[in-house]
């Protein structure tokens, strides 16, 4: 288990009954563990040639942004529709009720950047999956997904075809 794994916390029935939030400000408060995190999640790629790091709004802006720096590479928000001020590309993806769009500004990555995809936590995939295609219907190549939690029972790794993937808590 990642060092940190103790500074996560659990928040039973947020932000719906029958969902426990796993809650990352109590890592974040602490700037050892935050730098330990940030660290682990780029060093896997720290040899890729990453150009840009893609955040998913809004716990992946706070750690997307430092691993971006971390790695030399560009930062690039992926948000909720209608956030974006500039032109944008979206992409819609199934959930369990319903569906949801996420949008990237349409100048963001082109062919020849290689991306990091990078979020807090991957869950059911979902969200992750979509912005793997985002990304790549605009020409650029996804080096990997970094997260700091998985949770495993939910086999999100299983809609992210063959991009490797770089989590350090699992919950199982
Ligand atoms: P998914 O698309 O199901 O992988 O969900 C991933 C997104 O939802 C991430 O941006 C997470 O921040 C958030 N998320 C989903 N489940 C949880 C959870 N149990 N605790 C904290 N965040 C979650």
């Amino acid at each position: 288990m990642h060092p940190t794994a103790s500074l996560l916390r659990d928040v039973p029935d947020f932000p719906e009954p029958g969902v426990v939030f796993k809650d990352i400000t109590p890592m974040l408060d602490d700037a050892e563990a935050f730098g330990t995190v940030v660290r682990d999640l780029a060093a896997p790629f720290a040899d890729q040639g990453v150009t840009h790091v893609v955040g998913i709004e809004s716990r992946g802006f706070i750690m997307g942004a430092p691993v971006a720096l971390a790695l030399g590479a560009g930062f690039i928000p992926v948000r909720k529709p209608g956030k974006l001020p500039y032109t944008t590309v979206s992409q819609s993806y199934d959930l369990e009720y319903g569906s949801d769009t996420i949008e990237m500004h349409v100048d963001a990555v082109g062919p020849g950047d290689r991306v990091l995809i990078v979020d807090d936590v991957i869950a059911t995939g979902g969200t992750a999956s979509a912005t793997l295609q985002l990304v790549r219907a605009q020409g650029a190549e996804v080096v990997g997904i970094a997260a700091y939690v998985e949770l495993s029972f939910l086999s999100g790794r299983d809609h992210l075809d063959d991009v490797p993937i770089v989590t350090l808590v699992h919950v199982d």
